[in-house]
């Protein structure tokens, strides 16, 4: 008799000997040792499941939101806060049977869902470990929170299966995109993620404990001296999603790793143009979003990446 393992993932798994997993299109054969731009391999590399109490409140909630935090990273941001883990690849090399155990074992310490955080490279094997998971009662939502540097065939192998995408469109310049995060064609790649996005999952719901169900959160970084792209960025979404879309307006920027290479970013936003971007979401006719305290730009919410809640 065939093993589970065989039965449920021969097409997913499959897709790793070719990638084109992300706009990228390495083409590397990572099921027989080669690497692309990201550096993933085989299996998933996982550096810390914990539970994290600083996202939208609608993830976060009252218990807190499952995060499952991947290395490696098709992007190379100066300014990551994450880059022991998405630059130099630090992790646990997980199976997608033990990345399927990872979301039960999140499930049952009682968090709201589970947060896939920087999950691109993994898509293969995170579908094939949430089919798993699910047939294993797995029940909570499913979030997909990444840089939206996606293609549309990676993201259809997660169709039915995430619940919640929470990308962060992150530029609308390609010239900047180049520059901090060292990728072409950023703003086109990243607005089709954002409507097939949508295409799975539609407007975000609440339940009536205001917790995320299903549905399609924006984020956007403002970067310092960007309140003109996060602007571009707004219209964008007002012109293209539904006016009820929801949309994060992050003002935690906090230069860090290589920041300092760019002295027209390599400082915290100045209060007065996150306030300008405030205002001017204000002005369009978006119904829905989350705005941040700026106080929460501070180093000490990188996580400790130590492989916690992996065994
Ligand atoms: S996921 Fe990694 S290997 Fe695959 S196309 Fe993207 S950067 Fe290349």
């Amino acid at each position: 008799m065939p093993s589970e393992r065989n039965n449920t993932t021969p097409m997913e798994l499959a897709t790793l000997q070719h990638c084109r997993l992300c706009p990228r299109s390495c083409k590397v054969d990572r099921l027989h040792g080669e690497t692309g731009f990201c550096g993933a391999g085989a299996c998933a590399t996982v550096a810390l499941a914990s539970r994290h109490y600083w996202e939208e409140p609608c993830i976060s909630g009252t218990k807190g939101s499952g995060t499952v935090f991947f290395s490696r990273c098709n992007l190379r941001c100066a300014f990551c806060q994450n880059n022991q883990i998405s630059w130099e690849g630090t992790g646990k090399d997980l199976s997608f049977e033990e990345l399927a155990q990872v979301f039960i074992r999140q499930q049952a310490s009682g968090v709201h869902n589970i947060n896939l955080v920087s999950p691109t490279p993994y898509i293969p094997l995170i579908a094939a470990a949430l089919r798993q998971a699910k047939k294993k009662g797995l029940a909570i939502p499913v979030v997909y929170n990444s840089n939206a540097f996606e293609s549309i065939g990676g993201l259809r192998l997660l169709e039915g299966l995430v619940d919640i995408f929470l990308p962060d469109l992150k530029y609308v310049q390609d010239d900047q995109a180049l520059r901090y995060s060292g990728v072409r064609g950023y703003f086109q790649a990243a607005t089709s993620a954002v409507l097939e996005m949508h295409h799975q999952v539609g407007t975000l719901t609440l339940n009536k404990q205001g917790l995320a169900q299903r549905g399609l959160i924006i984020r956007h970084l403002v970067l310092p001296g960007q309140v003109g792209a996060a602007r571009q960025i707004l219209q964008w979404i007002q012109a293209n999603l539904p006016l009820e879309t929801w949309v994060s307006i992050m003002g935690q920027f906090v230069p860090l790793w290589q920041s300092s290479r760019y002295p027209e970013i390599n400082r915290r936003l100045y209060p007065s143009e996150y306030n300008a971007v405030l205002d001017f979401f204000e002005t369009t006719s978006l119904k829905n979003g989350y705005c941040q305290d700026l106080s929460s730009a501070i180093e000490d919410y990188v996580p400790m990446f130590d492989l916690s809640g992996l065994e």
